[in-house]
């Protein structure tokens, strides 16, 4: 727990694996003495400037992650998906049926979205008023977002009686939370069932090399192409500024495959209280994998839930959630019980395991940026295809061979 007396400087947090970065303390300061600050490694932490501190504790109030914020969902659960267009987004668009419906109403909505910068893009949190401010909301950046430069810009709607809307990670929804200190009663929030992130400046660096490489900087860098369906949808979309679109498959993508196999996490992901029924949020949303398998009974009406377009899961975490859901026109739903969704989706049962490389991976960033930690990957996967190659050789009759090559 961080601690902190009056008139003293507060000690945030007791190692750095117990800061999710979301940025609450840095929002809630009075006296901006607060500094996310980029580590070596790429992560952020907060750092506070002693001489303008005034030991007044707001920041240790707002640390949702320290404070832990959050409840067991108390249901229903639901297999979820938009009614209208959902092809922009991850999964069954859930999100942002929500929030044009929202919009529609004179109410906004805070999500995370890609901002230039110079040759690469970052994300940020950020507000939508109208269905083209939505757009760049959309599609799950599977990298840490800087959610704590809106929190003032929430409170403030709050304050003038608008109808908010928030998404983000359970981290970055805590922090909200204590960031605001108390109940709105005209803010809704959503939660990603959520494996974890890597740096912002891990990912702002892979963007910049594929652009070298594509000999075109990357203005758009969608992580769910849904073209081959949602089934298929951890494809990587890479748009151009000179027009051209390139997909790669998730496997051939260094840092997508990295991400995917836990690797270049942030510490405090390996050890997240809300990988679970524990939520920070009103409403959980995520993908309902494996739903053909564990509820094929959801896919009898395909007009409504299909894997092409896409199926989440929908937590309803508490009461707020609740009125949420009686209310809405945006969604089609199929109840189905917790452990129906959490069978196919590891974060609901349990953090990421942190793999036995991983520090292997983030030393590299450190001494080298993102091309060591590319060059490291590279060697380490045909070093292991290589030895894979010599055991099949050895041990496998002829008539195997040719079969398992083709899979390698
Ligand atoms: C880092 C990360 C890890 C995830 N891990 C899992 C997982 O292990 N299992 C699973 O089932 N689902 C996971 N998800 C959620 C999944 O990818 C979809 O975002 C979710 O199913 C919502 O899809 P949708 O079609 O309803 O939303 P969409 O309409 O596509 O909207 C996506 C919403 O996610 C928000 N968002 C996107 N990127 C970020 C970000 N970096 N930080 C905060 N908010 C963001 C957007 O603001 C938007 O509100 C993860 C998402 C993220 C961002
Ligand atoms: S104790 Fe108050 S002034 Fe000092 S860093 Fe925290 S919020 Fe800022
Ligand atoms: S508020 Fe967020 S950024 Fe600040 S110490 Fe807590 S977890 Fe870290
Ligand atoms: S895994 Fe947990 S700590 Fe990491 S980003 Fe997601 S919610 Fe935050």
């Amino acid at each position: 727990m961080s601690t902190v007396k009056r008139g003293e400087v507060p000690t945030l947090f007791e190692s750095p694996s117990h800061c999710c970065g979301c940025g609450a303390c840095a929002a809630g300061c009075p006296k901006g003495a607060i500094t996310m600050s980029e580590g070596k490694d790429g992560f952020v932490l907060p750092v506070i400037n002693s001489d303008l501190c005034i030991g007044c504790g707001a920041c240790t109030r707002a640390c949702g992650l320290n404070r832990g914020i959050g409840s067991n969902s108390a249901g229903p659960f639901f297999a979820a998906a938009g009614r209208d267009d959902v092809s922009e987004s991850a999964s069954g668009g859930v999100f942002g049926a929500v929030a044009r419906e929202y919009i529609s109403s004179g109410g906004v909505a805070y999500g995370a979205a890609y901002e230039r910068e110079g040759n690469s893009l970052r994300v940020l949190h950020r507000r939508a008023a109208s269905v083209d401010e939505l757009l760049p909301l959309l599609n799950s950046k599977y990298v840490q977002s800087d959610a704590g430069v809106c929190f003032a810009d929430v409170k403030a709607d709050l304050r003038e009686g608008r109808q908010v809307l928030f998404c983000g990670t359970p981290c970055q929804v805590a922090g909200l939370r204590g960031f605001l200190g108390r109940d709105y009663g005209n803010l809704t929030t959503v939660d990603l069932v959520c494996h974890g992130v890597p740096s912002g400046r891990m990912f702002a660096d892979c963007v910049e090399d594929y652009g070298k490489q594509l000999g075109s900087p990357v203005v758009d860098f969608r992580f769910r192409c849904k073209r081959e369906g949602w089934e298929y949808s951890l494809l990587l979309l890479l748009l151009l500024e000179d027009g051209r679109e390139v997909t790669i498959p998730a496997a051939k993508s260094p840092y997508y495959d990295m991400f995917l196999n836990l690797k270049t996490l942030r510490d405090s992901c390996y050890r997240c209280p809300y990988a679970g029924r524990f939520r920070a949020g009103d409403l959980t949303i995520g993908d309902f994998w494996g739903v053909e398998v564990n509820r094929p009974d959801v896919l009898k009406n395909p007009d409504k839930f299909n894997q092409m377009k896409g199926v989440s899961c929908l937590l309803v975490n508490n009461e707020r959630g609740r009125e949420f859901i009686e209310s809405t026109n945006a969604l089609d739903l199929y109840a189905v019980e917790f452990d129906d969704i959490a069978k196919g989706n590891d974060q609901l049962r349990h953090p990421s395991a942190l793999p036995k490389d991983r520090q292997l991976y983030i030393d590299a960033f450190v001494e080298g940026g993102w091309h060591s930690v590319e060059c490291m990957y590279k060697r380490r996967e045909r070093g292991i295809i290589f030895y894979t190659k010599k055991l099949v050789r050895r041990l496998l009759p002829e008539s195997c061979r040719e079969v398992v090559k083709m899979y390698l």
